[in-house]
């Protein structure tokens, strides 16, 4: 067990001796030291609840996650260079829930190795360099990840573009180029694929592949316009690349009436990228790939992981997707996303600085303007600091983060969420004085 210490001597410790970067949220930082369901308890015993965190997907402290993984670890937990069927249990379990083309699983450790892993098998596969990626998105702390995530290699004190990767506006019909107004937005937004292929042809990178968040969120909570992404991937194989969905935010039912993102957009990925809610907690990343694919990889360089696929988490994944089905989570996504948004619609109405209200189930984001439109970034940083002073907590997100991000686990119930739309009634109240 840990000390009990309070909250400044961690907060002290921690500036003394973590890196600088390492970011704390919150002007006034929570210390949490209990989870339960969607709602978490700081040092105080005081609750919080809990409408940011996606990792615990089927809530925290789960007790069938706890159960497996007391029982695993009291037995064995080891890896991959061994059979055990409970890695052919979770790759079941996760190919039952995904179009047929997939068919091969490669499990590592988080969201930032599966997409190091996607990179490799797309260059595998294609035998070219270059990606294509929507502007502002995110895929991880690694090297690679990091060149395709423009949210880190374009902000002050990043290395900037990498000479294999392209950006492409984000499909923002709210903000960018081509609004809702247009019916042919989707089209145009796909249509900026084709000069990001020309750009990498020219520089003799080749097109090795299309990355993207199904919905982009750190890129502000988006919703691309239906038949977007399938016009993308349509351009990106005639160019030779594969797709690749990083449904890490977007994937296992958090959308509600969608159980991958990229079932709501009517495409099909050659490859999947998992991550955080798999584990709830437990850190795993999956990459779900095409036969073809795998084979291409399959190039006589052994693909190892050591934690990657261990038995502890091979038991943890199976129960977290059996969990999300046994509990209905998936519908309760999209029952309570279907009332906040309906709440949250109500308080556009009423407040001028709410420009936008958008999501699909849990998967929700609140623009802030200013009175000429343009994007409120103090007032997000102050409505997201009052909520968490009323217990409540939330994110922002987006270039200008501007964008109120909820994003809840997916337990979260109708109380909770009118307690949400109240605080935040109460919060904008405060704002407008
Ligand atoms: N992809 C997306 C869409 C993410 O949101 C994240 C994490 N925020 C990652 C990849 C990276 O995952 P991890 O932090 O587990 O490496």
């Amino acid at each position: 067990r840990y000390a009990p210490t309070d909250r400044t001597t961690v907060l002290e410790k921690r500036r003394a001796h973590f890196g600088g970067n390492l970011s704390l949220t919150y002007a006034e930082p929570v210390m949490l030291v209990r989870g339960w369901k969607h709602y978490l308890f700081d040092e105080w015993g005081r609750p919080y609840l809990d409408a940011y965190n996606n990792v615990p997907h089927v809530g925290h402290a789960h007790p069938r996650i706890q159960a497996v993984a007391a029982d695993q670890l009291r037995r064995v937990n080891t890896n991959t260079r061994y059979l055990h069927p409970a890695q052919t249990a979770f790759a079941d379990a996760l190919l039952s829930r995904l179009p047929g083309h997939l068919e091969v699983c490669f499990f590592v450790n988080s969201g930032s190795e599966a997409n190091e892993l996607a990179l490799r098998l797309a260059r595998a596969h294609t035998g070219a360099k270059g990606m294509v990626t929507p502007d502002h998105g995110y895929h991880g702390n690694t090297t690679g990840a990091v060149a395709i995530s423009a949210y880190k290699f374009n902000k002050p004190g990043g290395v900037g573009k990498t000479d294999w990767v392209e950006l492409v506006e984000v499909a923002d019909d709210y903000r960018g180029s081509f609004r809702r107004d247009d019916p042919d937005r989707a089209r145009k937004y796909a249509d900026l694929v084709d000069p990001a292929i020309a750009a990498l042809t020219l520089r003799e990178q080749g097109v090795a592949g299309f990355i993207a968040e199904t919905f982009p969120s750190v890129g502000g909570q988006i919703i691309p316009p239906t038949g977007y992404l399938p016009a993308v991937y349509d351009k990106i194989r005639a160019a030779g690349g594969i797709c690749i969905a990083d449904e890490v935010q977007t994937g296992l039912g958090r959308l509600g009436k969608h159980y991958f993102g990229f079932e709501q957009q009517g495409a099909s990925p050659d490859v999947v990228v998992l991550g955080k809610p798999i584990g709830n907690g437990h850190p795993i990343g999956v990459v779900i790939t095409t036969r073809e694919i795998a084979e291409s990889f399959d190039n006589g360089i052994e693909f190892f992981s050591t934690f990657g696929g261990s038995t502890l988490s091979c038991r943890i994944g199976s129960e977290v997707l059996q969990i999300i089905e046994d509990e209905g989570l998936q519908e309760n996504a999209q029952r309570a996303g279907a009332q906040l948004l309906q709440g949250l619609r109500a308080l556009e109405l009423q407040y001028d600085c709410i420009g936008d209200v958008r999501g699909m189930g849990l998967f929700i984001g609140v623009e802030l303007v200013r009175s000429d439109g343009s994007e409120a970034t103090e007032l997000c940083t102050f409505v997201k600091n009052r909520m968490r002073d009323r217990r409540i907590l939330i994110g922002s997100e987006g270039p200008y983060d501007n964008i109120l991000k909820i994003r809840p686990p997916l337990t979260i119930g109708s109380d909770d969420i009118d307690m949400i739309v109240t605080t935040l009634d109460g919060v904008l109240a405060e704002a407008a004085q």
